[in-house]
């Protein structure tokens, strides 16, 4: 079952999430499969898609916020778009699309930044935002201060966590056709602001600096396979087994990450409405009907020309017989 566990480090300024998705993740992965449309994602494709699955909910869980996190990439390669959107109680669901060939073996670069204009963005579009108000937006490219294309989605998310956060982040991501992991530990922002008790007076020498570094290094230790494959006690007793662990009750089901898709119908037909009536009939004219379908969950909508019809005369009735 998919979970995501919280933990800090007694006496220490640093505390620490990792998640770990396996039926939520195969769910979206075996949708993805199905949708004759597209079929199921190229191997590196998967792994970028499934990294940021994880790190989104990593990020969503680790701020007090209210709506929907959308993590995106704005690919510059076959990979065009990619997205991860991660609800405030952990509901998620991703797509990419991909226009071209994706080699296996592939990288981030080869995938999102072939000519170094992929950016990263992470959007907080808040559920209780004032009309007129944007979301909030970052954005970063997918380079280092010098222009060095990033060679992970890890260091993307921690080169703008130090950039817009100003916070210390140490982020492990992995992800393959079971599982999509994730770690993250992060220094606390300011002095004063270590966990609970000062249990550990013997390390009061020692600086807040020093000790992050210790746990970042620990944390950067976990191997790939040791991620996917290790439950997440495994993990965390081979990392930190001589440091003093706090735990918070690991989140799962109901309460934890888990695929869900909010579309439906009805925002189809009104997605529809929108387009306008002459641009719903030239395509019903064309094509008999008009097929709508969710890249999220593979979700399929067909409107014939009684459904469009009635999209357009307000006081008209759906025909419940005329689904299919
Ligand atoms: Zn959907």
């Amino acid at each position: 079952m998919s979970e995501l566990h919280k933990f800090i480090f007694d006496g220490l300024p640093v505390r620490g999430q990792l998640v770990r998705l396996t039926d939520a993740w195969q769910d979206l992965l075996r949708r993805r499969a199905a949708n004759t449309q597209t079929g199921a994602y190229a191997p590196p494709v998967a792994e970028l898609l499934g990294e940021m699955a994880a790190a989104a909910v990593l990020m969503q869980a680790g701020i007090k916020f209210d709506g929907a996190l959308v993590m995106q990439i704005a690919g510059d390669g076959p990979v065009k778009v990619a997205v991860a959107e991660v609800q405030s109680d952990l509901r998620l669901r991703a797509t990419a699309s991909v226009t071209g060939p994706v080699a296996p073996g592939a990288r981030l670069a080869d995938m999102v930044n072939a000519h170094g204009k992929g950016r990263w963005a992470i959007t907080l579009d808040a559920r209780q935002r004032q009309k007129g108000q944007p979301p909030y937006q970052g954005v970063v490219p997918l380079a280092d201060e010098r222009g060095a294309h990033l060679q992970s989605l890890a260091a993307v998310i921690e080169h703008y966590m130090r950039q817009s956060e100003q916070l210390d982040s140490t982020l492990v991501l992995a992800a393959d056709e079971q599982t999509a992991a994730g770690l993250l530990l992060q220094r606390l922002p300011a002095q004063g602001q270590r966990n609970l008790s000062q249990s550990h007076v013997e390390r009061e020498g020692e600086s807040d600096g020093d000790d992050y570094r210790r746990l970042s290094i620990l944390a950067r230790s976990l191997k790939r396979e040791e991620l996917l494959g290790l439950a997440p006690e495994a993990i965390l007793h081979r990392l930190f087994w001589q440091e003093q662990l706090l735990r918070f009750a690991p989140l799962t089901g109901e309460a934890g990450p888990r695929f869900a898709c909010p579309c439906s119908r009805e925002r189809m037909a009104a997605m529809l409405k929108s387009l306008g009536r002459p641009e719903a009939e030239s395509v019903l004219a064309e094509q008999g009907r008009i097929e709508v379908g969710c890249d999220f969950c593979g979700r399929q909508e067909r409107f014939d020309a009684v459904d469009v019809a009635s999209l357009f005369t307000p006081m008209t009735q759906p025909q419940p017989g005329s689904l299919q």
